[in-house]
């Protein structure tokens, strides 16, 4: 199989990524408080599912149907994680499973290396435009470009919003501007690298372990670890046999919170037109049978 050439993340393009890891480290300085640590485990499942439901089942594989106000939401939730804009990420996705695991992949591990698939390609040269020729269902919505040219700003917002609440909650109000630090680090810097990393696995990983049910012509894999900590991507192989699909846990075991919500939010009358597995597909080309 020939390899493309691949250029590797140049110390000037990584650096804003590097020094945001090392934001961490200043709760060294500050500590933090019960509050601020509740904080980061928050921040990372909400945020983590609005990856999976927003940038994943909604905007690369339009898996359910929703309004173009919930819409929008899904991209601005999506984007507080800072993994780029909405129609980038799906854009770069819907590449991904096309030519899943040959050359042409954005991401594959197994061609490029683990390190390349988890950050580099996301930080380094090859990948920065947004292909918007690959996402003209979604480009046509003004709003969901202009969150996508300014990626930062849904992140910048919430983490604002996360300091300011850090400063009512752990200080006295807003006399004693120190007290929102802690949070800021903790909340949302914290919580936001452990999300970098958790929503990346996906990219690195899941093409390399875990076990296979269907015969695809990729190498993804199921993995229920993976499921638990990206609230339900980590059955893999599954979603690449049937993408359409909103529930990625096909069976009632395998764990799929963010289908979960996705259900009660169809409920609620916000989205609808959810996609299952038709039956026959669920028993067929099963490896081994
Ligand atoms: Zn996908
Ligand atoms: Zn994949």
């Amino acid at each position: 199989m020939e390899k493309q050439t691949r250029n590797k993340p140049v110390i000037k393009d990584e650096i804003g990524f590097i020094l945001f890891h090392l934001t961490p480290f200043l709760l060294l300085f500050t500590g933090a408080t019960k509050f601020d640590w509740w904080l980061l485990v928050a921040l990372y499942f909400i945020r983590m599912f609005f990856i999976t439901a927003g940038y994943h089942r909604y905007f690369s594989h339009r898996t359910f149907a929703t309004s173009r106000v919930f819409q929008f939401l899904l991209a601005f939730f999506a984007q507080t994680s800072m993994q780029k804009g909405a129609l980038w990420w799906a854009a770069n996705h819907r590449v991904h499973h096309k030519h899943s695991d040959t050359p042409d992949d954005p991401h594959s591990a197994n061609i490029y290396g683990f390190w390349y698939a988890h950050v580099g390609w996301i930080v380094g040269p090859d990948y920065k435009e947004t292909k918007y020729e690959l996402i003209k269902d979604f480009s046509k919505y003004k709003e969901l470009v202009f969150l996508n040219k300014y990626h930062l700003l849904p992140a910048i917002i919430l983490a604002i919003g996360v300091y300011f609440t850090g400063n009512m909650v752990n200080g006295t109000g807003f006399t004693d501007w120190t007290a929102g630090l802690s949070t800021l680090f903790a909340g949302f810097c914290f919580s936001t690298v452990i999300l970098f990393h958790g929503t990346f696995t996906i990219n690195s990983l899941m093409h390399l372990f875990g076990g296979r049910r269907y015969n695809t012509t990729d190498k993804s894999r199921n993995n229920f670890l993976f499921a638990v900590i990206t609230m339900g991507e980590g059955w893999h192989n599954n979603h690449h046999y049937f993408q359409s699909s909103t529930r990625q846990g096909f069976f009632w075991w395998e764990f799929d919170p963010t289908y979960y919500i996705i259900k009660v939010f169809s409920w609620l009358g916000l989205v609808w037109n959810i996609r299952e597995v038709p039956e026959n597909l669920l028993h067929s080309n099963k490896i081994g049978k």
